[in-house]
């Protein structure tokens, strides 16, 4: 039991340990071991962050999507997905709202929509800079090659999403079909740190076929690529998926590892996801006592919320934007915590 909280002790002093250290922790987490965990976690987010939770608005502006993983409710093989795209002036008044709601980045993530070519989404961003010039823009839109990244970021773009997934070539396989590759992936994060944008990586927890040895070796990618943000949130099936009957990641799996994450990259941007939202009540707040300090409220118009669906149950489909503001920021200040409107860049650049 000692050699544990020795490892986190451990953990928070040398901010990294072996791959066998890593899936030893992860088998042997025990709720006395969280705790202690989460105790570290929030001291390290305090130093840098003290009590404030960033807040970025999502505004999800296409769910067509030409690829197909396993795992991922707008996968191109799900005929049942209601398909939408918002054109720019959609897009762009969510901006003004969420502005008006007092958030400083906009989140724009959608499926790998071919609509969307490099030069309107270029455009888009380009948009969205001129009018709104004191915030950030943060991407989420998949694999591109480095010249379009590029575009992207001469436009204005200063922010990109885009979680690796897994960090094992297998088992990356085994959640994609064979045309996407895992290394590509990689790449393109590497690509977009060299271009200069703050960069988020992650993976979903539980995924199928997920292993402590694959965790370990996510977190030592993560240490690698020392990304500003890591986006990690449980795994949940969705009903028209191959992966309807797997089970979801766990609540305690996902806060020990958001734990684990801000005691290794103490300075890292970490959101309580919409999806730890979704499979606990209290999942965000938890998340945040855990170690994270970022949420992401919904900006996206509320007839298409509901279409946006990577997994059943998603919370928050049926209010408008200002309710789910307002009823985060409740709820984070119910814990101690405050949102800010400060566009919040990584302090670990
Ligand atoms: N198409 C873009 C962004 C949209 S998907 C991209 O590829 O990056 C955003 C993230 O949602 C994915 O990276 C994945 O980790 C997560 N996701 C997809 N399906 C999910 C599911 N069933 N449960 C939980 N998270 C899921």
């Amino acid at each position: 039991m000692d050699r544990y909280f020795e490892l986190i002790d451990k953990l928070k002093k040398e901010r990294t340990l072996s791959a066998a250290e890593w899936a030893a922790l992860i088998k042997n987490r025990s709720p006395k071991l969280s705790e202690y965990l989460f105790s570290l976690a929030r001291e390290e987010q305090e130093r840098y962050y003290g009590k404030d939770i960033f807040l970025r608005g999502l505004i999800e502006f296409s769910n067509y999507c030409r690829n197909d993983c396993l795992y991922c409710g707008i996968r191109r093989s799900n005929k049942k997905a209601r398909r939408y795209r918002l054109d720019e002036d959609t897009i762009l008044s969510c901006c003004r709202e969420g502005y008006g709601l007092g958030f400083r980045t906009f989140v724009l993530q959608s499926g790998e929509d071919a609509s969307f070519t490099e030069d309107r989404l270029a455009n888009l961003v380009r948009k969205i800079r001129k009018n709104f010039p004191d915030c950030a823009i943060t991407l989420s839109v998949g694999e591109w090659k480095k010249e379009s990244y590029q575009a992207f970021f001469d436009a204005g773009a200063n922010r990109y999403l885009l979680r690796h997934e897994t960090r094992n070539d297998e088992h990356y396989a085994m959640l994609h079909p064979p045309s996407l590759r895992a290394e590509n992936r990689r790449q393109c994060l590497w690509n977009l740190k060299e271009i200069g944008y703050q960069v988020g990586t992650g993976f979903m927890v539980g995924a199928p076929y997920q292993t402590p040895e694959f965790l370990a070796e996510d977190m030592l990618f993560l240490k690698e690529l020392n990304p500003q943000m890591v986006g990690i949130g449980p795994f949940i099936p969705h009903r028209d998926t191959p992966f309807k009957e797997q089970p979801a990641g766990t609540l305690s799996l996902t806060l020990f590892l958001l734990g684990c994450i801000r005691l290794m990259l103490p300075k890292v941007l970490l959101p309580a996801t919409t999806a730890l939202g979704t499979i606990h009540p209290e999942g965000r707040e938890l998340g945040i006592l855990a170690g994270a300090n970022v949420v992401m409220p919904n900006l996206s118009p509320k007839n298409v919320r509901g279409d946006y669906l990577l997994y059943d149950n998603k919370i928050c489909t049926g209010e408008e934007s200002a309710q789910c503001r307002e009823s985060l920021e409740r709820k984070i200040n119910a814990i101690g915590y405050r949102t800010v409107t400060a566009r919040g860049d990584s302090l670990n650049l």
